[in-house]
């Protein structure tokens, strides 16, 4: 990958906060800078946005409202087509600008455009599919008609894992409803939003309708917005304790909230399994980004009779992979996002092996520069271990045995929160059965990565509240109302 090209596609990303259709400077003409978690370097200063630009971008959503939400649905929906089709021609400057600030292995960023792409398409076309009912009531005395709404302006926070999924997976569904957003990006990777936000400029983009702040201040400067009445609609994806913080300010102005949180994935190999299907699972489900996704397998929950032989299969896989910046060819293991996630990941295998584990293989930070940890499998985990509790966001894959289908599903449930859960089994009877009793509001039944923009994701228990994607994702923009009509 040349520096130039680099460099080039750097200069092209807006470094200013985007409010009412302009670009400008924050307050006082604070900045802050981005880097590059490969290499440490700094890579780009943006603005750094304060409360008092905060307030503007909220006004800048309120007043952009009445007429975006009255706009006809078909528009709406032919600005996100447009903004798919630019993202296609310009996929490759995505991809690149995700690995420069994100890290991830420029392979994936590349999955990740065509997976991010997809909420474009997929909600441009629900926009047009946007109903109420109408009919007589039960008694025959009148008719009921029942209409949707757009809930108003809404506040959109995204974290650094997923830089452009994370975005249309919230901007997608919120412009098709017909509602204008104020986007803050995490502070680690905000430039993927920039750009993605002069892509929808230059797909038509009505000013006002969306509006970006990038601030190191997220708490600071989120708060007012949450609590001030103007605003209709909180969604977070991020960790579980901010968002049970945000979740008590958004209680103040009863808002509509989407909460994506952590997990705390249960990875279940049976019996039966096909083994060859779930070391190819395993790893997908594991090492994508590096192991920094809210869906990765956090706990492999193998059966004692398949234990060995699964952890010997994947730890030969795991050997193989190759670590560098994600513009080298051939790399699958990527930096970290920083040091605090390698010394995390550290600290949990370091926890595991002092409770009793085996380390197969890795096990060890990365000299610098970068933030790099080796990729590692340890097995034997005990109960107790501090692996089996916390989502790991790293790439260690830690194997636990079990006796018998109860058990099982015992240590699956056995966590606060239900994002994900895989399963491995050849038996239909089985794998139906795991779908009556896994706690978990999506389920990888023999497979290892499931997302998809037709489909609802979302969690139960500490996982969140609310669903993206599919039929549901629109409906959390969309508020209902009821009017009764005299009968004719
Ligand atoms: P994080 O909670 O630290 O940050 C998420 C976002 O919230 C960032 O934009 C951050 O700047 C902002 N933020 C932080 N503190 C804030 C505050 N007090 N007020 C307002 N905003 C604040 O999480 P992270 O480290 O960026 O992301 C990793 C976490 O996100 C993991 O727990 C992961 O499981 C979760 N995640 C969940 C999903 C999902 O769909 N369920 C998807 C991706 C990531």
């Amino acid at each position: 990958m040349s520096e130039s090209r680099e460099s080039a596609l750097l200069a092209d990303v807006p470094d200013g906060l985007f409010i009412g259709g302009r670009w400008r400077a924050a307050e006082g003409g604070r900045t802050l800078t981005v880097r590059d978690p490969a290499t440490g370097q700094p890579v780009k200063t943006i603005a750094d946005a304060s409360v008092a630009d905060g307030a503007a971008a909220l006004d800048a959503a309120d007043a952009a409202f009445p007429a975006w939400s009255r706009t006809p649905h078909r528009e709406r929906a032919e600005l996100l087509r447009r903004a798919f089709d630019l993202l296609q021609e310009r996929r490759e400057d995505v991809a690149l600008l995700m690995t420069v600030e994100m890290g991830k292995p420029l392979a994936e960023a590349r999955g990740e455009v065509t997976y991010g792409g997809e909420f474009l398409r997929w909600f441009g076309e629900e926009a047009a599919r946007i109903q109420g009912r109408y009919g007589a009531n039960p008694e025959g005395t009148g008719r009921m008609i029942v209409s949707r709404h757009a809930v108003g302006p809404c506040y959109l926070i995204t974290p650094w894992n997923f830089p452009l999924a994370m975005a249309t997976r919230k901007i997608a569904p919120a412009l098709a409803a017909g509602c204008t957003v104020v986007i803050k990006p995490a502070e680690l990777t905000p430039l993927t939003t920039l750009y993605f936000t002069k892509l929808l400029q230059d797909a038509g983009l009505p000013a006002g309708v969306v509006n970006v702040l990038t601030t190191s201040r997220s708490g600071a400067v989120s708060e007012p917005i949450i609590r001030d009445p103007r605003l209709r609609k909180l969604s977070f994806t991020g960790s579980t304790p901010v968002g049970q913080r945000l979740l008590a300010q958004a209680a103040e102005g009863v808002l509509r909230t989407s909460m994506e949180l952590g997990g705390n994935a249960p990875f279940l190999v049976f019996d039966d399994a096909d083994l060859d299907r779930a070391v190819d699972g395993a790893l997908a489900a594991k090492f994508r980004n590096v192991g920094q996704a809210c869906t990765a397998a956090n706990r492999f929950l193998v059966h004692r009779s398949v234990a060995d032989e699964f952890a010997a299969r994947v730890t030969e896989r795991v050997r193989e992979m190759r670590i560098g910046r994600g513009t080298e060819e051939g790399v699958v293991i990527g930096p970290l996002i920083d040091d605090r996630a390698v010394a995390k990941a550290h600290a949990l295998v370091t926890d595991a092996v002092e409770r009793g584990a085996t380390v197969r293989t890795g096990g060890r930070e990365v000299p610098g520069p970068g933030t790099f940890y080796e990729p590692t499998v340890v097995s034997d985990v005990q109960f107790g271990s501090d692996i089996l509790r916390e989502e790991i966001f790293g790439p260690v894959l830690a194997i636990v045995p079990f006796d018998d289908e109860d058990e099982a599903v015992r240590l699956a449930n056995d966590t606060e929160y239900g994002l994900v859960s895989y399963v491995y089994t050849e038996s239909l009877a089985r794998g139906q059965r795991m779908i009556d009793r896994l706690e978990t509001g999506m389920m990888g039944l023999n497979v290892g990565v499931l997302s998809n923009a037709a489909a609802p994701f979302g969690g139960w228990k500490l996982s969140g509240l609310g669903r993206e994607g599919g039929a549901e994702g629109i409906d959390e923009y969309l508020q209902t109302k009821y009017t009764l009509t005299a009968d004719p």
